[in-house]
């Protein structure tokens, strides 16, 4: 199953975020939109996106101080900023706040694009280098090439699906992630789809990985909220 690439665009001015969006989702891309640096924070504590599009003039929390935020955090998400300004003085401060790339509006919708592209390319190629191949908790190692994970009960080959959820909780590790954000990463569900597939996902990954399954220590569940990957219980 293809599954979207999921992009978070930050922008109040609401004619430009419509036709950001229009043009975002004709290119193939899951689009959320929000209007307010502060609902973007929330959202990016919870979810996963691949690139945010970042509007710099923003009311409340602006874009820069959004960036800020984020990499004093360690967050890595590559980030395109927008700004109506475009004097070398304000693209210095973007990028010295951690923006990955800057465009000065109004912009050629295209141009645009390839920017966007752009940075989804270079922020894969980076994460396909693999740092160390093998992650590791508890008595669990698993080999992000292979696939297969050498556990306490014998060695066992992944699925292509057990796989990508399992990289979405490692890379998210400590985070609650909704049950409404795997479905859509990892089947390309919408949040709305009601299902039973991951919650039989769970109590598999439990059963492959966890001492006493029905005493999770590592894949816990956070009661209406969703699911959170601790890799050092205490
Ligand atoms: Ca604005």
């Amino acid at each position: 199953m293809m599954h979207k690439i999921a992009l978070l665009l930050v922008e109040d001015e609401p004619h430009i975020a419509q036709g950001l969006v229009f043009n975002l989702e004709e290119e193939g891309y899951l689009v959320t939109h929000v209007e307010s640096g502060e609902h973007a924070l929330e959202l990016l504590a919870i979810n996963s996106y691949a690139l945010i599009i970042l509007d710099l003039a923003l009311p409340g929390i602006d874009g820069l101080e959004v960036c800020d935020r984020l990499r004093e955090e360690e967050n890595q998400i590559p980030i395109l900023m927008l700004t109506a300004r475009g004097t070398e003085q304000d693209r210095i401060i973007g990028l010295s706040k951690g923006a990955d790339d800057y465009l000065a509006k109004p912009f050629n919708l295209k141009e645009f694009l390839l920017r966007v592209a752009g940075l989804l390319r270079r922020a894969n190629w980076q994460t396909d280098q693999p740092k160390n191949k093998l992650y590791t908790f508890g008595n669990n190692q698993i080999d992000l090439e292979t696939d297969q994970a050498i556990t306490a009960k014998g060695t066992i080959q992944l699925t292509e699906l057990e796989m990508k959820m399992l990289r979405l909780f490692f890379a998210q590790e400590g985070k609650v992630l909704s049950r409404g954000e795997l479905l859509k990463q990892v089947w390309g569900m919408s949040p709305e789809t009601e299902t039973r597939t991951l919650d039989n996902f769970i109590v598999r990954v439990r059963k492959y990985f966890e001492i006493d399954p029905t005493k999770p220590r590592f894949f816990l569940t956070i009661r209406g909220r969703g699911y959170r990957f601790i890799q050092s219980p205490e």
